[in-house]
């Protein structure tokens, strides 16, 4: 699933070309991917591309909004029709050859004759027409993962204080934190050399610190390189082309393999249901 490397890659992007042009038609394929009336945002002018957690919101004049959320499978692939199309057809269900293909289920044309695809596998992710000013589920994400200014120590030492659940899980937990998914929460431990089971509330200061600078500076490092694609994942860069990140990973799907600090090899047991991975050498 695309965590918050990925939607920023996506969000910058969308907002370079997308800035300052009209909507001129929006065609829903598939019902259950758009909700709202599509009525709303034909002629409006595009002010700039925000993101809110995993959300990323293309904000237009008279304030009106489309959120956009892409769960498991959704990609934005923007086509002007005169560029180079990028395409591997090795990348089965999640290449973008030919657009629309049978996975697009929302088309936004625009005045340059530009076109945004919405693809969606598995149709879990939406569009949908939102008020600017509604602050799409303000009360439900913690502070921006990536952002050191709201992201403070204060506030992380606050939350880990009050629970004795793995410390995984209370970074993956998106009310307390928004951005971070099972990727990041993997590398950002394993770069502050922090076990993910251990208990929240028993990281000294020193700890604290580390894991809190670790998981700013994965997420940023990551967005240098325009998110992962890993093997059978959706995401796509609005090009159609992949992230790079996925080359620069050191634990994330890598049990069994050698761990590039010690040469230890890498475990993988299972947290909260997802997969988790750490050198027990490294992490404490
Ligand atoms: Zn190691």
């Amino acid at each position: 699933m695309p965590e918050l490397p990925e939607v920023e890659t996506i969000r910058l992007q969308l907002n370079n070309v997308l800035k300052g042009l009209k909507i001129t038609g929006i065609e829903v394929l598939t019902k259950k991917s758009f909700l709202g009336d599509p009525g709303e945002v034909k002629g409006k002018k595009i002010i700039g591309v925000r993101r809110r957690a995993k959300i990323t919101i293309i904000e237009m004049e008279k304030g009106i909004s489309l959120a956009i959320h892409l769960k498991l499978t959704g990609q934005l692939i923007f086509r002007k029709g005169t560029e180079k199309k990028y395409c591997e057809q090795k990348d089965g269900p999640f290449a973008v050859c030919e657009l629309p293909n049978k996975f697009t289920r929302v088309i936004i044309s625009f005045n340059n004759r530009g076109r945004l695809y919405f693809n969606d596998l598995r149709i879990f992710g939406w569009i949908k027409v939102i008020n600017t000013s509604s602050e799409i589920g303000e009360e439900k994400f913690g502070p921006e993962a990536n952002d050191k200014k709201s992201f403070t120590l204060e506030y992380f030492n606050s939350i880990l204080s009050k629970t004795k659940k793995p410390i995984k899980l209370i970074i993956l937990d998106q009310e307390k934190l928004a951005g971070v998914g099972n990727i990041y929460a993997n590398e950002s431990l394993y770069s502050a050399e922090i076990l993910p089971t251990r208990q929240s509330s028993f990281l000294n200061d020193e700890e604290t610190v580390k894991l809190r600078d670790s998981i700013i500076k994965v997420l940023n490092e990551a967005i240098k390189h325009k998110g992962s694609s890993d093997r059978d994942e959706a995401y796509r860069q609005i090009s159609g082309e992949k992230g790079t990140h996925q080359n620069y990973l050191k634990v994330y799907g890598k049990a069994g393999q050698k761990c590039s600090k010690c040469g230890g090899i890498i475990k993988r047991i299972s947290l909260g249901g997802r997969g988790t991975f750490y050198c027990e050498k490294c992490q404490h």
